[in-house]
């Protein structure tokens, strides 16, 4: 289980925002956060910070977004995947081009 604590600040009418959320963490694509906003530092066009890691494997997890997409997929268990057919990967097939308009 991995989590992590981020800081992020958003410039909404003027006023700058904070919000400090804790996220679950995927190593699906290395380590990144179940939403799309989590372990990215990142700048505005000034090179303020307005995103910044704070803490790691920290519970408990207080991201809603986090929240929906593990309630989403922890549905599913192993038997849902295929992973013995082939099907589970990429099939390339040769299909016509077809031309649209004239
Ligand atoms: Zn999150």
């Amino acid at each position: 289980m991995r989590t992590i604590t981020t800081r992020e600040q958003l410039l909404v009418n003027g006023k700058v925002r904070e919000r400090v959320a804790t996220h679950i963490v995927t190593g699906a694509h290395g380590y990144e956060t179940l939403c799309t906003s989590g372990y990215n530092v990142s700048y505005n066009d000034k090179r303020g910070l307005i995103e910044n890691c704070e803490k790691q494997e920290e519970l408990p997890i207080t991201c809603p977004t986090c929240y929906v997409v593990w309630h989403d997929v922890h549905k599913f268990n192993s038997g849902n995947f295929d992973t013995e057919s082939g099907k589970g990967s990429f099939t390339e097939i040769d299909l016509t081009e077809i031309s649209i308009g004239r």
